[in-house]
């Protein structure tokens, strides 16, 4: 019989996977993943990933091991090695269908390939209007999705029969160097658990929570969203799993909160298959004419968590330390770095590629052009968050304690503006410019000039 070829890219699991279970039915099972840093070119991978990267595939080879397989690793421009694996096996090729501009090219540049659903809720051309058109806004977009709502149930691991590929070349894993070594930035990632059997057992977690997501998910300082992000972003569970195992859980209604938020992910799938390049170019015209700021001083304030705003720098530090961020602080940060700072929002949403573990093109895109008010679907620009304000309403108090130690005896109602905070800074022996920064900008100050360079972006100052 002939071979069937799994060719693994950012769906890293064996339940629920369409591929895995098409080729399970046609005969023998091989399996390969191609670390690509070709076909993305400058949006391959980003090293918090890679960390990710690494785990999840140690944990998707055991899996294929225990039962009797083998996981081929391979490096390089995925689409040409690809091909000629199939050669040499005389396989037919199997891959889930991914909506990132470079994975329609590599499926293109690897011959004849047979590509499932799998990676978002509905596909996303499968959400028209009635005109027979795309979305391009979220809730009329959402209501139409939720007619094909609830996805498929999800479907277990079949039994397998592996082909034999011991005589195929693999690489060894180890030597792909995708560990931080000099330094190791990731003494505090040992939070994650990669891998399908971490993302099980995250989800499991949350279901016993997830009653208290929609009063929970704007609270940085308590855990109240699921943290799936990266198990997601990696495919190591499937989106159409967690929607049913949290339905279940409590009920469709009260899980509305949350399944809406995925389905904002598949929105941002529907959104990239329209503008490839939502990753460089805001989709408002206006935006190419922005005033940005060159300032490399500020810029690097901003990434690490040294600006002198509380909750900017709580959320900058615990993404370098722990390859997450809180999503109300994403917003927050996001939208002090190109309000407050006027620096373009492709340097965060670089800096965010690089240092999140659930780094997602669509997803990343769509939040910082969201922010900025570039995107298609966007908050107004002259919305301007107020970090102060927002903090204070988050109760962020906690949360800032965690992570800037520095002010972590200020109390709750000062903690979010140290410089107005007067003799208890004193007394918690706090000296601003010293123990911690002062504030990098005047908020009134810095919301006056954005709205100008706002003006002038459009022509109006
Ligand atoms: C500037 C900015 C950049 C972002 N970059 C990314 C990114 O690279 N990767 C990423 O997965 N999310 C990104 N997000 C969206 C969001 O912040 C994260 O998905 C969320 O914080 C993940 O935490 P969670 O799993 O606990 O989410 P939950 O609240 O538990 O949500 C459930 C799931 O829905 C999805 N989701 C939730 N919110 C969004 C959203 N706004 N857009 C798309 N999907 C969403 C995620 O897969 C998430 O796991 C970004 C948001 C902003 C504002």
């Amino acid at each position: 019989m002939t071979i069937q070829l799994v060719w693994f890219r950012n769906d890293l699991r064996l339940a629920d996977h369409a591929a895995l279970i098409a080729a399970a039915a046609r005969g023998p099972v091989a399996a390969v993943y191609v670390l690509d840093d070709e076909t993305p070119a400058a949006w391959r991978m980003g090293a918090a990933q890679r960390w990710w990267l690494h785990h999840s595939l140690t944990s998707l080879s055991r899996s294929i091991a225990e039962r009797g397989g083998q996981l081929i690793l391979r490096r390089g421009r995925a689409g040409p090695i690809v091909q000629a694996l199939a050669a040499e096996l005389g396989a037919e090729v199997h891959t889930l269908i991914h909506h990132e501009p470079w994975a329609a090219v590599q499926v293109a540049e690897a011959g004849a390939v047979t590509e499932h659903l799998g990676v978002t809720l509905a596909p996303p051309e499968s959400v028209l209007s009635g005109t027979g058109g795309r979305y391009r806004i979220f809730t009329p977009w959402w209501k139409k999705l939720l007619e094909q709502m609830p996805p498929p149930r999800p479907r277990p691991v079949p039994e397998l029969r592996w082909a034999d590929a011991s005589a195929i070349a693999s690489d060894d894993l180890s030597q792909w160097g995708m560990l931080p070594t000099t330094p190791d930035w990731s003494g505090g990632f040992s939070d994650w658990q990669p891998g399908e059997i971490g993302a099980a057992a995250r989800l499991t977690d949350f279901a016993r929570r997830a009653a208290r997501y929609d009063a929970a998910r704007n609270l940085p300082s308590v855990e109240g969203t699921s943290r799936l992000s990266p198990h997601l972003a990696l495919g190591e569970v499937s989106p159409n799993t967690a929607w049913h195992v949290i339905a279940d859980a409590v009920g469709e209604g009260v899980a509305e909160p949350y399944l809406r938020e995925l389905g904002w992910r598949d929105f941002a799938a529907n959104i990239i298959e329209q503008f490839p390049d939502h990753g460089d170019a805001p989709n408002r015209d206006a935006f190419n004419h922005f005033p940005f700021i060159d300032d490399p001083a500020g810029l690097h304030a901003w990434r690490h968590g040294q600006t002198g705003y509380p909750i900017v720098d709580a959320g900058m530090r615990q993404l370098w330390a722990t390859g997450w961020m809180h999503n109300r602080v994403r917003m927050i940060t996001a939208s002090f770095l190109v309000k407050h700072q006027l620096i373009d929002w492709r340097h965060g949403e670089r800096w965010f590629w690089d240092c999140l573990v659930d780094a997602d093109y669509g997803s990343n895109a769509q939040g910082w052009q969201w922010v900025m008010g570039s995107g298609v679907d966007s908050s107004p620009f002259n919305r301007i968050f107020a970090p102060i304000g927002q903090s204070a309403k988050f109760d962020a108090a906690d949360y800032i304690r965690r992570w800037v130690p520095e002010l972590a005896k200020l109390p709750d109602d000062l903690i979010h503006a140290p410089w107005d905070a007067g003799v208890p800074l004193i007394r918690a022996g706090v000296k601003l410019g010293r123990d911690y920064p002062a504030p990098i900008v005047n908020h009134e100050a810095a919301r006056a000039r954005a709205l100008q360079a706002f003006a002038v972006a459009r022509g109006r100052p």
